[in-house]
């Protein structure tokens, strides 16, 4: 895998994860059934492989560890939602969220929320993770370690790409990661979103590669100058490019595009903004989420607030009167911090 890479299983394909179990002198079949513990069962050590010899286990333990990361941080809301602050060491080491939301909490199915950078360069002022800026790209092992753990915590069904970090900057090696997820945690592309402010000209690179996942674009504004404010790093892109280059990903790859609306209250949910990103919206193939925002605890002079519920309701209607699907995604768990961001600041805050 990348170069970067440390020397872990979850860096080596299924054909590299042979041949280095061979040079220990295993047989590629243990290496199968390594791999079948880790991606089916979240296994991160190989004390408890018993299909595995058990001096090889010992072997394997010294010479090719699972992962490179640890957990330095967990915390488990009333509703179960469990977020995990993982550190992983690398050129630098960073430290990284993944939030596990069991059945209950996501409405149908367990769902994992993985960051594909530590930080992010983008600089939402409303979003915890752009306060602090990049710190640097996840290796593609790193992002997967994310979903072994996240596997550890209980059976996964969807996945969605919408931690720390702009996925599109890190592309290649969320695509490699994603194909393992794919392949061999047997997560289908229905049950795989990634999240992105949607540069364009990605975007058409892409989307001819027909990648296996759904694409959602964080829009959270149907006016342009309000945008360049909300998302600083598209400065100037045009919005209309935004949602020609996602019609475009609707006819190349079939998959329909989610437009993502951070609902900031007082700031872009009036009902003028409702009737402009209708407009924006009109006769596409495409829904839109609806996410009321948390209030992130480090900002204390944040201009905006949580949307109340009535309010968040008309926002919804007004879209469906005009024919726009909107699904209203409260997000949960707020006493585990789960607003994006949230628990790595209070570790990065200095002690009082
Ligand atoms: S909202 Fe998303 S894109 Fe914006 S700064 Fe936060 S992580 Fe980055």
């Amino acid at each position: 895998m990348g170069t970067g890479d440390a020397l872990t299983l979850l860096a080596l394909t299924p054909r590299e994860t042979e041949q280095a179990f061979e040079r220990l002198g295993a047989r590629p079949f243990h290496a199968r059934i390594a791999r079948a513990q880790v991606f089916e069962h979240g296994a991160l050590d190989y004390a408890a492989m018993s299909a595995l010899p058990k001096e090889l286990r010992a072997r394997l333990a010294e010479e090719l560890p699972i992962a490179s990361g640890s957990e330095v941080d967990r915390r488990v809301a009333a509703d179960g939602t469990t977020k995990l602050l993982l550190r992983f060491p690398g050129a630098k080491a960073v430290d990284v969220e993944t939030v596990h939301l069991p059945p209950s909490t996501s409405g149908k199915a367990a769902t994992l929320c993985v960051s594909s950078q530590a930080g992010c360069p983008v600089g939402c002022p409303f979003c915890a993770s752009g306060l602090l800026g990049l710190a640097r790209n996840l290796e593609s092992a790193e992002i997967l370690e994310q979903y072994v753990r996240g596997r550890a915590l209980g059976a996964l069904s969807r996945s969605v790409v919408m931690g720390m970090g702009e996925p599109l900057l890190n592309y290649e090696r969320l695509a490699r990661a994603l194909d393992v997820v794919h392949d061999e945690m047997g997560l289908g592309a229905r049950a795989i979103t990634v999240s992105t402010v949607g540069f364009p000209d990605r975007l058409r690179r892409i989307a001819p590669t027909k990648p296996r996942f759904q694409l959602a674009i964080s829009l959270h504004t149907p006016d342009q100058e309000q945008r360049d404010l909300l998302v600083p790093a598209m400065r100037g892109v045009p919005l209309a490019e935004i949602v020609a280059a996602a019609d475009d990903w609707f006819e190349q790859t079939g998959r329909e595009v989610t437009y993502e609306y951070a609902l900031l209250g007082g700031c872009n949910d009036s009902a003028g903004h409702a009737e402009r990103l209708a407009r924006l919206l009109a006769r596409r193939r495409a829904s839109v989420n609806l996410i009321p925002w948390n209030p992130v605890e480090s900002a204390e002079s944040s201009p905006w607030k949580r949307p109340d519920e009535a309010g968040v309701e008309r926002f919804r209607s007004t879209l469906a009167a005009r024919g726009i699907v909107a699904t209203v995604r409260w997000s949960k768990g707020v006493e585990a911090d789960a607003a994006c961001g949230q628990l790595r600041l209070r570790h990065a805050a200095p002690a009082s």
